[in-house]
This record gives structure tokens, sequence and C-alpha cells, in this order.
């Protein structure tokens, strides 16, 4: 090692701890690292105008002589305001801020001298291998690389005036494992007073670790990662606390010039400031993701696992685990695709930022590394590794969920209805018996009957204002649209749409246009944008004989043909499917979303794309509900899947659809919706936990432009902005005040939650008046319901459509009451259906023959029931069709009938 280097002496030896006020009373308890995090403050360098944030003096040269500063290479104020404040978080008496991690290191290891040892890890950052071998080869310095993780195999190596240098990290990059920091200085002391020993922190950050207080001399960090903790910036800081150290190291800065320029010591420092949240938040998700994965059976090398080897280590030394780790899959190949699957996950190098990453190091990182050297020293080539950032933990790990399965890593099971590992080897198996279609049907042949149904829905508040940027409240309504696939195996297709003018149709499964479609492979989601190609080809081929009179017939046809056809290729499946609705189909309550709810699900459980959990749930339940949240992994994926379909549907139905009736279809209940690109957060948000409420829907019959009258209030807003204006901001308020009373009905109480609505219905409706949105027969309809003795609220619903009214009915209004308001309204032409808002979302009717109630066995029309006979074994299979029964149902019977049926499965 070089001796004392006569050096200038280095700019000022700050006062570092941050002013601790005393009272003579009362002591005050010195601050904790998250606090001296934001605190940035020198009392040696006060600024003169009291900046709360540190200016950049982004000046080459100062002015004067004699004074602190005179030359940026030698000294800067920014960066004396940086280098203070990185020692005071690293319990460091100097700090230097450089151009980047490796510069760090560079200058650390110009402390060396031709002949001198250096004990460096064998499970390094790859940069750092690369620089350890550059001075091997031309400094002359031997590097032992060892396994610095027990310290018996680093002891051998220390030679008591050779080694100069130890070289640690901890925990290592990318396979966490740990160093015990405080033992290896120990051991070092004793055996090579003269030897250093050096520890790049970059992994955990001052704020989870600080080697200077286990005995290092010197520590770096590539600032780079998460000290800055944005990915905008190069720096790397040295932090140390001896003087003669300190100097030699101000020497190599200044002699080479490589400190860091004010502007990134400005941007460093701003973002130091947040890095207690940030690592709070990324390690918090990282021990979700390494549990997550753990259980999925991975191997995960996380410190803060149980089984983690270094863990007790670790916990002594650190203040957390951190947010890197890493996980094995078995297959190079296979973690290639789950890289290659994410989205959220952004593919880099690096980590330490504010995004999550994901990358391979054998091809990325650490590709610089040897093959043969990286075999040596366990790099597992499969190894993926993640740096988890601040992204809400539920989308991260969704994310990664499906790339496992999207790569044919995981794979649903239905036994244990949750996802399963595939057993490595087994991947493109298991895809090809997907393909095949395990379960109850075989390429032609399918044996049983799947009914399906889904609600429609009403925009409870907020329509015609969510154009323009307020929010709207939808929820789900009780008239549902039902889907029946019954077998046919006769190589024939065919569907019966009962509600749009009796719609029948029958085609040859083979003359459809297979060709014109690319096949979608069984794990593979639609892209984007819907096939035009095959939209044409449907078109010009089973559709050609439907006229532009059948339009409503002809769209649904397509939508029905297009998903087959793409969701099928493997199965070709012969059914027909029946459907029927029992809410009014084009008056603006969502049936066209409920019905490509119903034929999506229906496609999707004949191609098994959706799958049943094969343990029949607990016959005890009346059916099996399973909230949005916390749904077990079987029931999310389902109805994630038909969701996903369903907008598909609806786009091919609509063109440009929002997803808010087909999410309603779906999931049920009631959910907010903002349109994008008003500078604020937009999408859908579930509202949970209210109790169904009873509504009066009435249809006017009144058909209605919504293009049109969209466009009205367009117009007005142009002509009277202000008014308009502030009709749409009172409207936002009734929106979010629905919002909060719906979701807090539970705690305060259900009678307020309907005398609140009830006046917000009212005031709304008054709002789509003044926009000229309403007509003659909804007036109608609300002063009826408004009159004595029924004094209800209605507004009118929906941005057109079928001229919908909504009124809400308190539970303590009488039945008779309720008797003469609907004879009133029918009186006047109009249609009223009693229904009620925000219950279950799509329905499975579940194939299993213990959850099926076969006392409903289909009685055919003129068939004489026959007497019980309790001697005789029940011969009835449960598996009877149902279809004759369902086409034949009244209206009112549909819905009890159909829920008499069995068990329902909801998602
Ligand atoms: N040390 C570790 C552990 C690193 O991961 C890196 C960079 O990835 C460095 C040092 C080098 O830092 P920089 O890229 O800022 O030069």
């Amino acid at each position: 090692m070089s001796p004392t280097i006569d050096t200038k002496t280095p700019a000022v030896h700050h006062d570092l701890p941050t002013p601790d006020p005393e009272s003579p009373t009362r002591t005050r308890q010195p601050y904790k690292l998250s606090t001296l995090c934001v605190a940035v403050e020198n009392p040696s360098m006060k600024d003169q105008y009291g900046s709360s944030s540190v200016p950049i003096y982004q000046s080459a040269t100062f002015k004067g002589v004699g004074n602190e500063y005179d030359y940026s290479r030698s000294g800067n104020p920014t960066r004396s305001h940086l280098e203070h404040h990185i020692a005071k978080i690293s319990s460091a008496a100097r700090a230097f801020a450089v151009s980047s991690g490796m510069a760090a290191l560079d200058v650390i290891l110009r402390l060396l001298r031709p002949g001198d040892e250096i004990i460096a890890g064998d499970d390094l950052y790859g940069g750092t291998n690369r620089l350890l071998t550059f001075i091997r080869t031309h400094v002359g310095v031997t590097v032992h690389h060892v396994d610095t993780t027990d310290p018996n195999a680093v002891i051998p190596f220390i030679h008591p005036t050779k080694t100069a240098m130890v070289l640690l990290e901890s925990p290592t990059n990318p396979l966490l494992k740990i160093a015990d920091l405080a033992l290896i200085s120990k051991e070092v002391k004793e055996r090579a007073p003269n030897a250093i020993v050096v520890v790049d922190n970059t992994m955990m950050s001052p704020y989870l670790q600080r080697p200077l207080e286990h005995g290092a001399d010197i520590v770096y960090d590539s600032a780079t990662k998460y000290l800055s903790g944005h990915h905008d910036l190069m720096a790397g800081m040295i932090t140390c606390n001896r003087d003669d150290l300190a100097k030699q190291i101000a020497f190599t800065i200044n002699s080479v010039g490589n400190a860091l320029t004010p502007i990134d010591c400005f941007l460093l420092l701003r973002g130091v400031k947040t890095m207690a949240v940030r690592m709070d938040r990324q390690q918090a998700t990282s021990q979700l993701v390494a549990t997550y994965l753990h259980s999925l059976g991975f191997k995960v090398h996380y410190p803060g696992l149980p089984d983690h080897p270094g863990r007790e280590i670790h916990q002594r030394i650190s203040d957390g685990n951190g947010a890197v780790l890493s996980f094995e899959t078995g297959d190079k190949e296979l973690s290639e695709k789950i890289v290659g699957s994410t989205r959220l996950w952004g593919i880099s190098v690096s980590f330490g930022c504010v995004n999550s990453l994901i990358s391979m190091p054998c091809v990325m990182s650490h590709a610089s590394i040897d093959p043969a050297i990286r075999a040596a020293r366990g790099l597992p080539e499969d190894l993926i590794r993640l740096c988890v950032g601040i992204e809400d933990s539920s989308d991260l790990l969704d994310d990664l969920e499906h790339a496992l399965v999207d790569a044919g890593d995981i794979a649903l099971s239905a036994q244990q209805n949750k996802y399963v590992r595939v057993p490595p080897g087994h991947v493109a198996l298991n895809k090809a018996v997907e393909q095949l279609a395990i379960g109850s049907s075989n390429s032609r042949g399918v044996e049983h009957e799947w009914f399906v149904s889904a609600p429609g829905k009403v925009i409870l508040f907020g329509e015609h204002a969510v154009v323009h940027g307020v929010t709207a409240i939808a929820a789900s309504v009780d008239l549902r649209c039902y889907g029946l696939t019954t077998p046919r195996n006769d190589g024939k297709l065919s569907a019966h749409f009962n509600d749009i003018n009796d719609f029948q149709a029958e085609w040859d499964i083979e003359s459809l246009p297979w060709g014109a479609s690319a096949p979608l492979g069984h794990h593979e989601r639609h892209p984007e944008d819907l096939d035009q190609q095959l939209i044409e080809a449907i078109h010009a081929g089973p559709l050609r004989e439907l006229g532009p009179d059948k339009d409503q017939a002809r769209n649904a046809a397509l939508a029905f043909l297009y998903m087959y056809i793409k969701l099928t290729n493997a199965e070709r499946p012969s059914v027909h499917f029946d459907v029927r609705a029992t809410l009014p189909v084009g008056a603006g309550l969502g049936s066209s979303a409920s019905f490509s709810t119903c034929a999506a699900t229906a496609l999707l459980l004949l191609s098994h794309r959706v799958t049943l959990p094969s343990i029949p749930p607990p016959i005890s339940a009346e059916h099996l509900h399973l909230s949005h949240h916390g749904r077990h992994a079987l029931e999310k994926h389902n109805a994630e899947e038909a969701n996903r379909w369903a907008f598909i549907a609806e786009k091919i139905l609509h063109g440009n659809p929002s997803g808010v009736d087909n999410s309603v279809a779906v999931f049920g209940g009631a959910l907010t919706y903002n349109r994008p690109g008003f500078g604020k957060p937009s999408g859908m948000e579930s509202i949970q936990g209210f109790g169904s409420l009873r509504f009066l829907l009435t249809n006017s019959k009144v058909p209605r432009d919504t293009k049109k009258l969209v466009a009205g209030v367009g117009l007005m807003k142009q002509e009277q902005p202000e008014v308009v204006g502030s009709i749409l901001d009172s409207i936002e308020n009734i929106s979010a005040q629905a919002k909060r009373s719906l979701a807090d009905s539970t705690e305060f109480g259900r009678e307020n939650l309907l005398r609140d609505l009830s006046v917000m219905i009212s005031e709304n409706h008054k709002h789509l008046v003044s926009l000229g949105v309403s007509h003659p027969s909804l007036e109608i309809i609300r002063e009826k319901t408004a009159a004595p003795p029924y004094n209800l609220s209605t507004k009118l619903t929906g941005a057109g459509g079928g001229g919908c009214a909504v009124t809400l009915i308190p539970d303590d209004f009488s039945d008779t009451s309720m008797k003469d308001l609907l004879s009133e309204l029918t009186e006047c032409g109009f249609d009223p259906y009693l229904t009620s808002v925000g219950g279950s979302g799509l329905g499975i009717l579940s194939p299993y023959p213990e959850h099926r109630n076969t006392s409903a066995k289909d009685i055919h029309p003129g068939q004489v029931t026959p007497p019980e006979t309790p001697d005789e074994p029940n011969t009835s299979d449960p598996r009877d069709s149902i279809k004759a029964s369902f086409e034949t149902k009244s209206l009112l019977e549909l819905t009890g009938w159909a829920q008499n049926l069995g068990k329902w499965l909801y998602v």
C-alpha cells in the first residue's frame, strides 16, 4: 500500500450531527435515520438566502484567493453539501462524491501498489470483476476470489504484510449471499493490521446498512442505485472515518478529476431525501414477492426468507432485507420467456430505481464474466433477478403471475384451486395436454351443457358528465342475460338469440373461415386490436346472407363467431348457443355487455380457458360468492379472462367501449369510472361492501339518440362554459358523495344511505334536465313516482340508450304502493321492472351433480308430473338437457327457474 501522499488539504471537515436541541428539563432523542435522510442541513454552510433546497453552483471557478472554493475539480459548494449529508447518514466522518460507482472503486483501488494482494468475493458485481481483472493484469496486484460468505474461506488468504485490501459485498449481487462484515473486519485487523476493509454497500444503501459501524475502513456505493432512486443520474459515493485514507482519496479525485458534477450532486441530494420511504416500500413488496415465489416452490434467494442461510448474520449487521431478490427456474429458456413476458417489470440491468426491473444476470449485468467462471462460482444460468420498485404490490405480483403463466411455468390446478408449478421438463408437455383440452370434451364431442348468466347495468350517477371528465357510478341490476350451450355433436354450430327478433342460424363448423385467423395459443391473450381480416371473412362467409335490416343479430352473431374461431381452434366443439335476457335489449341497460359476457364465458368454458375447481364448493353454501378481493386464484383468473373476452365482444359490437359495462357484468356490485385525459386518474374502481338496493327501472320506450344527446351537451359547454362547468362540478360532487355513502354504508347505516341516495338522485336528475338531456316521457315517470303517496326519487339513467329512468325504492315501501305504482306506469305505456342493484356478477351454473337440483328437472310442456317414488333410485341424470325449459319459460319465470336449477358459482 502506498505511504501517505502529500495532498491539498481536503475541503472543510464539517460538523456532522444534525442540530439536536436540548432543553434543561427534557432532552431530545436523537433523530432517526429516516429523519436524517430528509434533513439536509449543514450548520457551517448556511445559505445566504435561506433556500430550502441546496442551490446548484454551476461554476467551474470561484473568484478570490485563499477562499474555501477555487476550482470545482477540487471542491464545489453543492458537492460539499451532498458529501456532508451522505457522511451524516453513513456514520462517516468523510464522504466523496464521484462520477459513478465504478469511479468510486477506481479511486479506492488506486490506494494499491504492485505486489499488493487483494481478497475479494466470488459473487461480485460484474463491473467490479472487470476492474479487478484490469488491475491484476496491468498493475500487478494479486486478486484472490474467495467465498466471503464463509469467514473460514477468507482467513487462509490473509497475509500479514501482503494483504492490502479485502473487498466485500453483502448481500452479494445477484445471489444475495451474506458476508459477516463485522467478523471478517475483525479477523483482517487482527491478522493484517495495515490491510483496509472495503465494502461495496450498493445493495443496501446507508439506510439499511452502515459497514463503517462494523469495522470497515472504506465504504462505497453506486449512488446510481438507491441513493438517487430514479435512474436519472450516475454517481458513486465513498465514505470513511480515517483521515489518512480521506486524504489519499481526495488527492486521487482531485488528480484525475472524476468528482461528481454540481447538477448531479443536486439531483442526488434530492433523491436521498426520499430514500427512507422508497426503501421501506420497496423492501415490503420484495418480501411479498419473495414469499410468493417461494410458495410456488422456486429456489428463491432473499435474506427475508426464513430458510435463507445468512439470515441471522444479516439481521445482526443490517436494518432490512433490501429490494433485490433472485430466483431459479431450472431452465434458462424458460427464464428468458418469463423475463420477456412481464409488462410492468422492465427488462433492464441495474437496480435501486422506483420502477421495478427484471433481468437475467448471466446474459445481462454479469455477461462480462467468463461462462466457465460463472459456473465455477455457482452463478446459475437460469437465474432471474428482480429489483423491486414502488409500484402497487398487487400489480407487481399480478404481472409476475401472468408472466409465469404465459411462459408455461405455472398452471392452474383445478384440484388445488391455485397456481402450481409445472415440473421442469413438463412445460411443453403440459401445454400440449392443455391444447388437447383435458376434461369433458374431445376434439368434437361435448358432454354437458354450460349455463351462464350475467347482469345488466345502470348508471346511477354521472352520465353525460362522464364524457367531460366527471366520475360516473355504474352498478349491476338483477335483470340478466342467460346463455346456454348444448352439445350437438354433428359438426354444426348454431345460435338462437331469442330477444333479437328470435334470430336463429346454423353453420357447418368446417366452413367457418378458420384460415383467416392466426390461432391463439392456449395461454395467449388477444391483442388490443381486433383482427379485421377475420371480421371481414366472417361477414363475407357465415354472415353473408344477413342484410342490413338484421344489424343487431348480425353484430351479435359476429361477436359470437369471432370468439368461437379465436378461442376454440383446437377443439371446434359442435354446440348450440341459446341466449335469453330478462333485461330489455337496447334500453341502455348494458344488455350487449351481459350478452358479451355470457357468450365469452360459454366459449371460454368450452375451450377450457376457464375451468371450475374440481373440488365442489361447500354444499351448505347458498352459492359460492367470492368478493373481488381475496378471491382464489382460479376465480380471479376466470373473472379476468371472462372480462377480457367480454370486452373484445363489446369492441366488436360498439367499436370503442369504455369497458364499464362488461366489468359490471362480470364483477357485479358497483364501480366508479373516469375517462382518461382529464388530468386525474382514469379507469375503474370497485365500490365494495354495500348491500344490494331496490330500484324500479322504467323503460319509457322512447328511442333516444345517444350520439346526438352527447353532442348537444358538448355544444352547450362550448356556448356556455361557465354554466355547464358549474353543473359538471355539482355532478362530480354528487358522484363523490355517492361513492362515499355506498362504500361507508356499513358504518353509517342503510337508512342513511337510502336517504342520501334519494336526495342525490333528485339533484342529479335536475342537473341532467339543465343539460337538456331529459324528455317529456321521463319527466312523466319522475312526476308519477314523486307524487304522494309514493314520494320517490327518480332520475333518468344512461347517456341515451333506450330512455330509462331509475327510481330508488326504500326498504319499507309497501307492496300495495308498489302494485299501484306499477300499474300506473304500465297504464302510461311504460315498461317498469322492479329490480335490485349492486348484486352478483357473472354466474356459472355448477356442473357438479351434487349441486344440481334434480327436483327442478325439466317438465316438458304437456307432460304430467309423475308422482315421486322414493323407493326407486333416482335415475334422473342431472346433466339432462335444460334447453327445452330454457326456451319455453316465460320472462317472469326465467330467473326463478334458473336459480332453482342448482348452485350458481359467482365470480
Ligand atoms: N457495485 C454494484 C453492486 C453494482 O451493482 C454496480 C452497478 O450496477 C456498481 C457497483 C457500479 O456502479 P455504477 O454503475 O454507478 O458505476
